[in-house]
């Protein structure tokens, strides 16, 4: 299994069914949809096609609506038109497209002579050489082609924009009508300004977790309490590497994935991580590897932007990653980095405390899987915090927990219904694990389960075993209580002369005679038909044998094969899973 995911921006290239149903085939986990482009009813009608994908198949797969925030754009253009060097532009709101005139999406008033004017992510570059009112003339410093609805970067100037536009206002509306799972906010500056969308989403009826982009000069300077304020946080390389020196992104991506992963918050590393793959069949070298260091600084998700939105071969993008991520994760550099950052618990926490302790029992047991029950999904992140070196299943009962914890590192998430007992939860968790691959019936497992106890504090009753994974193969009724392992000695005649020592004895449906040879040899008793008085039930209360009714035993489970009859339970597992197995 992959342990980083992989966020998937959809576009004109991708937005289709049967495309997205490709791209999720080959490893997306988020579909990010941005409210840069299109219309609100284009992204509605979208975030519905992603979860009728998500419903189709079996990994889950979210949507992240990522809101256009407060960014100027130029304006829209039938062709591109080329800025000279050296020549004089003038900048003014509106829809003028001229090599002399260039209209914006927002006035530039607020720069001041000598400030910097960067358009399409500082490809071209223009100084203020005068400002009159909202009208800026500058010069074209570096000139180019500039496209329709480039985005337009004024460094260190603070437009005085509304953190939530208008425009975020409707996405944040069809964001809440549709389901999407997470909201992306952009230009955050500071923790208020995370607070101001998670507000606007409340104030439309909507409790959707904000992911922050961390793309402003202002914000890498606050990121403590943005990933404090947020659900998760974006490294928006994009914006960054124009908003702040190019130079400065490599370390900044590196402090925001150590800042994110400390507070078990997740992290995405986003834009430009195989971007010749927009036209080119194989990415660069240096792309490969700069996917590979963000999965070696221990992010949870990399993102691909116009690959997948508007690039020549989405799914092969999708495939070319997916690759790049799963060799670093199989090498041993990957293992001694991870296994030498792991972080410390938060203080007070007793669910971080238990999935610290989760995490090193799994590695020191030789376990299979830590399978985390968990309802918010808590559990499941703050397991993922100390990136375990085993797989992590998490289960929850919420379709949209199910959905949102594909964002983070090392879990996969699988819906269990709610059990009133928790051993049920249990079971039905160690049945996922069993499911998704991850464990083996006989394998051990490290369970951590949250359920109903992830608000901090609320009390006392998370938990932390060591079991063995156990997979069901029949239930029925308790007739005698107790738990014994032995062989499956089917027994449709009652003649037990063949029956092993310790046999769990299985009796067909049509069974309606009785038992002729040594019934000392009898460990257990599996009868398909149900009841409490049955000559069968007479002679495993006599000899005080385990045995379940109303229990048919699928063909399946050959004869010799060890099974564990937990008559107290009214199952029947495949393998030896005896309380001794237990405490291994
Ligand atoms: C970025 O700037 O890197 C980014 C992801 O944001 P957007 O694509 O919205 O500009």
């Amino acid at each position: 299994m992959r342990r980083a995911k992989i966020v998937c921006t959809l576009g004109p290239a991708s937005d289709d069914r049967a495309t997205i149903r490709e791209l999720a085939d080959a490893g997306m986990a988020v579909a990010r949809l941005n409210a840069s482009h299109g219309t609100h009813e284009d992204r509605a009608a979208l975030i519905e096609r992603v979860h009728e994908v998500d419903a189709a198949i079996d990994n889950p797969l979210s949507v992240m609506l990522d809101l256009q925030g407060p960014e100027v754009r130029t304006a829209p253009l039938d062709d591109p038109i080329h800025l000279e060097t050296d020549s004089t532009v003038r900048f003014v709101e509106g829809d003028a497209a001229t090599p002399e005139e260039i209209g914006l999406s927002y006035a530039l008033g607020a720069v001041d002579p000598d400030d910097r004017i960067l358009l399409d992510d500082g490809r071209i570059e223009a100084r203020v050489t005068a400002v009159d009112g909202d009208v800026v003339t500058a010069r074209v410093v570096s000139g180019g082609e500039l496209g329709s609805r480039k985005g337009v970067n004024v460094p260190g100037v603070d437009l005085d924009l509304d953190v939530v536009t208008e425009r975020d206002r409707r996405d944040i509306e069809v964001a809440v009508e549709r389901g999407a799972d997470f909201v992306a906010a952009s230009f955050v500056r500071d923790a208020a300004d995370v607070l101001a969308v998670t507000d606007a989403i409340e104030n439309a009826g909507g409790d959707i977790p904000v992911v922050a982009k961390v793309e402003r000069a202002g914000a890498v300077d606050n990121v403590d309490e943005i990933v404090a304020a947020s659900y998760g946080v974006m490294v928006a390389r994009g914006d960054l590497g124009v908003e702040c020196p190019l130079e400065d992104v490599p370390m900044v991506q590196k402090r925001i994935i150590g800042t994110a992963q400390d507070a078990g918050v997740p992290v995405i590393t986003a834009t430009e991580m195989l971007d010749s793959m927009v036209s080119a069949r194989r990415p660069t070298r240096a792309e490969a590897s700069d996917v590979a260091n963000a999965v070696l600084d221990g992010t949870d998700a990399v993102m691909l932007s116009g690959e997948t939105a508007i690039g020549d071969h989405p799914v092969r993008v999708v495939e070319t990653m997916d690759r790049i991520v799963r060799e670093v994760e199989g090498s041993a550099e990957y293992d001694e980095t991870t296994e030498g950052r792991v972080p410390a618990a938060a203080e007070e926490s007793q669910t971080e405390a238990l999935a610290r302790a989760a995490r090193y029992l799994a590695r020191d047991l030789g376990a299979a899987a830590i399978v985390a029950v968990s309802e918010s999904g808590y559990t499941a992140r703050a397991t993922a915090k100390f990136r375990p070196s085993v797989p992590v299943v998490a289960t929850t009962p919420r379709d949209r927990v199910r959905r949102q914890l594909a964002l983070s590192w090392g879990v996969d998430s699988q819906y269990a219904a709610y059990r009133d007992d928790i051993e049920g939860m249990i079971d039905a968790a160690v049945d996922a694990a069993i499911d998704a691959g991850a464990a083996e019936s006989g394998d051990t497992v490290v369970v951590l389960t949250g359920m109903m106890t992830e608000l901090e504090g609320t009390n006392t009753t998370n938990t932390l075993k060591v079991h063995v994974a156990s997979e069901t193969v029949a239930t029925g009724r308790n007739v005698v209580n107790g738990r014994v392992a032995g062989p499956v000695f089917r027994c449709p005649d009652g003649d037990l002369s063949n029956a092993p020592e310790g046999a769990i004895v299985v009796l067909p449906a049509t069974f309606d005679g009785q038992f002729a040879g040594d019934t000392g040899r009898i460990g257990g008793i599996v009868d398909a038909r149900p009841g409490m008085t049955s000559y069968a039930a007479v002679i495993a209360r006599e000899r005080g044998v385990p045995m379940v009714s109303g229990a048919p035993l699928p063909d399946e489970v050959a004869d010799g094969t060890t099974v564990t009859v937990n008559a107290d339970r009214g199952v029947v597992y495949e393998g030896d899973v005896t309380p001794r197995e237990h405490q291994r």
